[in-house]
């Protein structure tokens, strides 16, 4: 007997009310901006792998055309190194007109009245890329600030790179992608050298300065389409890991979202609940009478306390046991639940003390439901396999006053008048 609301029980109370509830919504916002987080992170680095991929795409078509500029260059040397070379003379195979026009003859007759002519190595180097060109391969040529030749004059992409050409930049290229066919323009400047002036003796030039350029046009279109077809797997592979991975976070973090909130449940009803009998516990009953008195207080309405206790439990121990004193606490909780109304509250507060809250209860209702209780539980032979005893209870009923500063003054009356129901001989019911 004796039961006081605590200090300790309002505040655990509180505590209970302030247990951090999972908020979902909360915690959609937080996985949307992971999961945000996520596809950045990942569309970041595919990002750099696309980057580096063009990169290394076009590295490979330049080291490609500086392949052929070396080429070019060995094959122009061989030609400039022998002065020029002599072919036979033909209705295809014609004489240079630009040597004829410096007043170099280029043709020489021979004893079978064959006639050879000179290809010196800008001839040698157009002819050999027109056979290229045709074939469909790489396209180079030789270009002049002042070519002999008016086919050598600089293109657009040419010139630009004969602009840019100083002792630093030794190259100028560009991917033409949207030219057609696409391609891949490389230039790289030609340095007079002293044989050169032999023909360009006009030219306001001295040997070192740059005469002109070697251009080189690579077709790229099957560079292209492997380029596109690298990034079109990187992009797919991209949009699958992003998708993955973020509809796992999503889904894992939202199962152990409604875990833990299952788990959060479960530990608020166990800290409510008396775990032997299923009933409230103390702590809840008193946060129900608290919250039930306040009502009762606002609406003017009565509220009834009933304060139980089973008679002579020590005996009732010491004589079958304390399992079968479980037994038998379930038991007697089981008749005071099954007695009341929906809205009443039953709750185990002590060892084998109860108390019922009856709100909108007038006294009289309250004693004769009291009553009903103990003489059901009188009634009964509670048994548990071979072992049987008959049980009492005693109650104490206490109504509210408009005195009652607060649930410990109708605590302290239920107590009281249970205090007079043993002392008038147990099983029994006193008070109001
Ligand atoms: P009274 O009629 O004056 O109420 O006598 P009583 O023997 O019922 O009261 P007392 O306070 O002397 O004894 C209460 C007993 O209840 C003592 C304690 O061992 C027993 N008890 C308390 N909690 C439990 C429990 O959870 N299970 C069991 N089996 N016994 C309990
Ligand atoms: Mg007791
Ligand atoms: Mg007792």
């Amino acid at each position: 007997m004796g039961i006081r609301i605590k200090a300790e029980d309002i505040l655990h109370n509180r505590l209970l009310k302030m247990l951090p509830v999972l908020n979902f919504k909360r915690l959609e916002s937080f996985l949307i901006s992971l999961c945000i987080i996520i596809s950045i992170f990942i569309a970041s680095i595919f990002i750099i792998l696309d980057n580096n991929a063009s990169r290394l795409s076009l590295q490979r078509v330049r080291e490609q055309a500086i392949t052929y500029l070396d080429l070019i260059n060995h094959t122009k040397r061989w030609n400039f190194d022998y002065g020029g070379v002599y072919v036979e003379k033909s209705d295809e195979v014609k004489s240079n007109i630009y040597l004829e026009k410096l007043g170099i003859n280029p043709d020489i007759p021979c004893a079978d009245n064959r006639v050879l002519t000179i290809r010196n190595h800008a001839i040698m180097t157009t002819e050999i890329s027109r056979r290229s060109e045709l074939t469909g391969g790489v396209r180079f040529r030789l270009v002049s600030y002042w070519p002999l030749d008016p086919a050598n004059t600089p293109d657009t992409f040419e010139q630009k790179g004969l602009r840019l050409f100083s002792k630093e930049k030794q190259e100028y290229y560009e991917m033409l992608k949207d030219s057609a066919p696409p391609v891949f323009r490389y230039i790289s400047p030609l340095y007079a050298e002293k044989s050169c002036l032999g023909c360009h003796r006009e030219l306001p030039i001295a040997q070192g300065d740059i005469l002109g350029a070697v251009s080189i046009s690579i077709p790229v279109e099957e560079l292209l389409k492997e380029t596109r077809h690298t990034r079109l797997i990187i992009l797919l592979s991209a949009i699958s890991l992003i998708g993955f991975l973020t509809a796992i976070t999503y889904f894992m973090t939202l199962r152990l979202a409604k875990d833990l909130k299952n788990a959060q449940a479960r530990l608020q009803t166990m800290a409510l609940t008396d775990e032997l009998t299923g009933l409230s516990n103390r702590r809840q009953v008193m946060a129900r009478l608290e919250e039930e008195f306040q009502r009762a207080i606002r609406l003017g309405e009565s509220i009834c306390l009933i304060s139980l206790d089973i008679d002579h439990f020590k005996d009732i121990n010491d004589t079958y046991g304390h399992p079968f004193g479980d037994f038998v606490l379930r038991r007697v909780a089981e008749r005071m639940q099954g007695s009341v109304r929906p809205y009443d509250i039953v709750g185990r507060v002590g060892g084998e003390e109860f108390l019922i809250i009856a709100p909108a209860s007038p006294s009289e209702e309250a004693v004769s439901l009291a009553e009903r209780i103990i003489a059901a539980i009188r009634q009964e032979t509670v048994t548990e396999g071979k072992v049987s005893a008959r049980v009492t209870v005693s109650a104490g009923v206490a109504v509210i006053q408009t005195s009652d500063a607060d649930i410990n003054d109708l605590l302290r009356r239920a107590d009281h008048a249970l205090y007079l129901a043993k002392s008038e001989g147990r099983n029994r019911v006193c008070g109001p």
